[in-house]
């Protein structure tokens, strides 16, 4: 794109103010910019002038001042001289000067109208004690000189009588003037002062903050100039104070000869630093290095590079360096850990498995045994023996059930089939089905209404959905059970109810009954074995869902549970088959 060329009087004005370090050495170079152009204009109206009244060597003078002037503008524009360090007043002077020695040609009046017209700029640019002085020095001694001790005036076409008095009474204006610059002057420069003092005290404590921030920060952190020589280290980056004191100004280079160490480990130190530059963004990168304790560290290390407003040019570099060698260790150490625990669940897994399994047979035999002793020992035995008997195949019974349901438990986190679409009307009225001599038992009635279809392991939804239902026509003493599953919606999430006309929970077992074994019966009212809640529980918080109960004792119960529409399935695992089929969940 073709670069927006500026206005002419925008160039003069803004002559040299790439020079400028700061918005207020702007606005002073503006000004100087400015006073160059009114004392052109001044002069050139003067210089014609003095053409007019044919003063020739006046007019020529006035001439070389604004050639002068020029030169000057010239110098500053291509930076021979600092602009910034530059005042309005220094023009003002030179044209003081100038005037002093060609006051042969000239009235006071000229002088004093100028003076007036630069008024403005001296009270708002004014504020280098320096130039003040040599103002008032190159100011007020040609004037004092030639007004007091010599009041010669030449023409101006006024008689010589008049020029006079005007001279005089200009003198003395001027003078006043003069005073009164002075005054205001010296006033401007002590608030600039004062203003500058506050300032770079506000500066200084503001550096200081910032660099107590970064001291706390455990993170080394360093910054370089454009040629990458150390301006800035941390203690976290260098520890040693006198070595921190030492690399300021330094190259990485420089530090690595000074400690005899490889210059190549400057080079590869810096690599991060010209990748940064290269590609002017900021870089991170992972470093494993052994250091010369043979320890292995890791560290974050990172480059940013800083550069002007319009990007045109780096001005800083920052180098960042944080020790994750802790959290590198921590983290192997959690993945030791999850190897581990996962290793040891497998185990608990097969144990489970293998206990289940092994101790299924012994107590079938027990329970059939002991039958069998029964019968054959019928007429034998009396009835409390028979009793006996009795309650001990029912314990085995219970035995039984209870290892299925523990083993249940134990894989209820598990899916032995990857998650597919399932249709929960489907669902339901297989259980229905299954559960079919149980609800002829009961009289009950299940109904369903508004069922979804949700992507999770069939096996999974199947048994949270057995166990309530189940749950809702054991836990019900109506003459006719009734149970009805529908669903509701939000946005994000299917809530599923299961609710029933049941006996009902007080509200301070709502929570308890979701624990394994947590049971409000006793098995000669309610057989049970307090899993399969917790079964469902452990089912759906899998597939981060919740559970709870609405319920009042004897105003039935409502089971609900969330599943998110979203759903993202658990891993899909194989697991060992169930022991065998008569393993039902508890219900
Ligand atoms: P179990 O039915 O084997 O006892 P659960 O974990 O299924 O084990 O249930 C835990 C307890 O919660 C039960 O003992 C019962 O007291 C109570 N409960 C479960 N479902 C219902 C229900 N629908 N109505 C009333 N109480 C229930």
């Amino acid at each position: 794109m073709k670069p927006r060329s500026r206005s002419f009087w925008y160039n003069i004005i803004h002559a040299g103010a790439y020079q400028a370090s700061n918005p207020r050495e702007f606005k002073d170079i503006k000004g100087i910019n400015i006073a160059w152009m009114v004392l052109v204009a001044i002069q050139t109206v003067c210089m014609l002038q003095h053409i007019f009244n044919g003063f020739a060597f006046s007019a020529v003078l006035t001439g070389i001042f604004i050639g002068l002037l020029f030169i000057v503008h010239a110098l500053m524009r291509y930076g021979y001289i600092n602009a910034a360090k530059f005042s309005s007043i220094l023009f003002i002077n030179y044209n003081t000067v100038i005037m002093a020695l060609m006051l042969g040609v000239r009235t006071h009046i000229i002088d004093f109208l100028l003076i007036s017209a630069i008024l403005p700029l001296y009270l708002f640019e004014t504020r280098q004690w320096k130039m003040i002085f040599a103002g008032i020095a190159i100011s007020i001694g040609p004037y004092a000189v030639y007004t007091f001790f010599r009041r010669e005036l030449y023409p101006f076409g006024l008689p010589r009588a008049e020029q006079l008095v005007i001279g005089q009474t200009s003198a003395w204006v001027m003078v006043f003037c003069t005073a009164v610059l002075l005054y205001l002057m010296y006033y401007k420069n002590k608030n600039y002062e004062c203003e500058a003092h506050k300032n770079e005290e506000r500066l200084m404590a503001q550096k200081k903050l910032y660099e107590q921030i970064l001291e706390q920060i455990p993170v080394g952190i360093v910054t370089f100039d454009k040629d990458l020589r150390y301006t800035y280290l941390n203690s976290a980056a260098v520890k040693d104070d006198t070595m921190r004191a030492w690399m300021l100004g330094k190259t990485n280079e420089e530090y690595f000869k000074s400690r005899n160490l490889d210059i190549q480990g400057a080079h590869e130190r810096e690599k991060i630093l010209y990748d940064a530059i290269a590609e002017k963004k900021c870089i991170e990168r992972e470093e494993t290095v052994t250091d010369r304790y043979g320890k292995v560290k890791t560290s974050i290390k990172g480059a940013a590079p800083v550069y002007t407003a319009d990007k045109s040019e780096l001005l800083t570099m920052i180098g960042y360096s944080l020790d994750i060698t802790s959290i590198k260790e921590a983290e192997r150490q959690v993945r030791d850990y999850a190897i581990e625990l996962e290793r040891r669940n497998e185990e608990l897994q097969h144990f489970v498995y293998a206990t289940s399994h092994d101790l299924k047979s012994p107590l079938r035999n027990i329970s059939s045994h002991l039958q069998i002793l029964q019968r054959r020992n019928s007429n034998k035995l009396d009835s409390d023996s028979q009793d006996l008997i009795n309650y001990t195949v029912q314990s085995v019974k219970h035995l039984n059930q209870l290892i299925n349901d523990i083993y249940q438990y134990s894989v209820a986190d598990r899916n032995d089939k990857p998650a597919e679409t399932v249709s929960l009307i489907k669902v339901v009225s297989t259980i229905i089905n299954d559960h079919r001599s149980a609800i002829i038992e009961r009289n009950a009635h299940v109904e369903y209404s508004n069922l979804p279809e949700l992507k999770m392991a069939p096996s999974h939804i199947s048994m949270v959905l057995t166990n309530l239902i189940s749950n809702a026509i054991k836990y019900n003493q109506a003459e006719h059970p009734m149970v009805h599953v529908y669903s509701h919606e939000s946005d994000t999430e299917f809530i599923l109810t299961v609710a029933d006309n049941g006996i009902g929970i007080s509200e301070e077992y709502h929570r308890q009954i979701f624990e394994i074994f947590r049971r409000l019966h006793t098995a000669d009212t309610y057989e049970g074995t307090g899993v399969g809640l917790a079964i469902c529980k452990k089912i759906v918080e899998n597939y981060s869902g919740r559970i709870w109960v609405e319920s009042e004792p004897g105003k039935g119960s409502k089971f609900c549970f969330s599943l998110l529409k979203n759903m993202v399935s658990p891993d899909y695992y194989s697991i060992s088959p169930p022991i065998s089929d008569d393993l039902a969940a508890t219900g």
